[in-house]
């Protein structure tokens, strides 16, 4: 009896030593300083640069230039056009600047959520994309509408009219607010728009904003899809740059797979990074 009970108290020893070896191996400094890095970190350098560097802001005129050289040569085209003309735009880093919002997010080291962005967009303080509001503008001129094809939920329908009818957008009315009811996909509500008029161009920040062949796509055919519609860019097709966030993080990068532990997606992003 007390040789068994020394056998049991040698091998709980033996055991505990084991666990009190295995610990700090699991808490060595790498991973430690790997994990406590806040959630929003990796973001700081995109949301610096679409905040403050004047290159962004110079790829956006550059992005309404083209399209206002494009429009002109549309227009200048002696062509029968059975209904009116109309330019689709997407609105968020399309037309409207919310990179404060994801400022936001990294200094409270929060990750997105609905509750959080519906707070920002009730607040109405997006600013306006350089040159969107003299380019859309510069269409209504020239008697092009403009239809606003937007992710936003439906319920954010007045206060985001509001936010862009402060900044001077054109068209504020709901006849050409075409909001998120039942699906992310937008090719719908292109449709929708199809069927009375003529779109001869379409502004955004995310490939899916254009054609729903980018719809719910891995960054391999992604990729392959651009180089397949090469010539639609800077022609029919506007694009804004958005280092922030898009389909290509979230279907990309992550798979279409929105229940990642930020832990998981520290992985993804290391094991996805290209190097040589
Ligand atoms: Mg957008």
């Amino acid at each position: 009896m007390k040789n068994k009970l020394i056998t049991l108290v040698v091998a709980a020893l033996i055991l505990a030593g084991c666990n009190t070896t295995q610990k700090p191996h699991e808490n060595t400094q790498t991973q430690k300083t790997k994990y406590d890095v806040p959630a929003g970190e990796h973001m700081m350098q995109a949301v610096l640069w679409q905040e403050l560097s004047a290159e962004h802001r110079a790829l956006c005129y550059q992005a309404f230039n083209t399209a206002k050289l494009r429009l002109n040569i549309i227009l200048s085209k002696k062509i029968h056009r059975a209904k009116p003309l109309a330019i689709v735009t997407d609105i968020d880093e399309s037309i409207l600047d919310n990179s404060p919002f994801n400022g936001k997010l990294i200094q409270e080291n929060k990750e997105y959520t609905g509750k959080e962005w519906s707070e920002w967009v009730k607040l109405e303080k997006a600013t306006a994309i350089p040159g969107a509001v003299e380019f859309l503008q510069y269409a209504k001129k020239r008697g092009v509408e403009v239809f606003y094809i937007t992710n936003r939920s439906i319920k954010q329908q007045q206060e985001t009219m509001e936010n862009l009818r402060k900044l001077g957008f054109p068209y504020i009315d709901n006849k050409h607010f075409l909001m998120k009811e039942n699906t992310s996909s937008k090719k719908s509500r292109r449709e929708k728009v199809r069927e009375t008029h003529d779109v001869v161009m379409l502004i955004g920040d995310n490939l899916a904003d254009f054609n729903h062949l980018f719809d719910n796509q891995s960054t391999k055919n992604r990729n392959l899809i651009v180089d397949s519609l090469r010539n639609e860019f800077g022609s029919k097709y506007i694009m804004l740059p958005n280092p922030m966030y898009g389909d290509w993080e979230t279907k990309g990068l992550y798979d279409g797979n929105y229940h990642w532990t930020e832990h998981q997606r520290d992985s993804i992003r290391h094991a996805k990074l290209i190097s040589y």
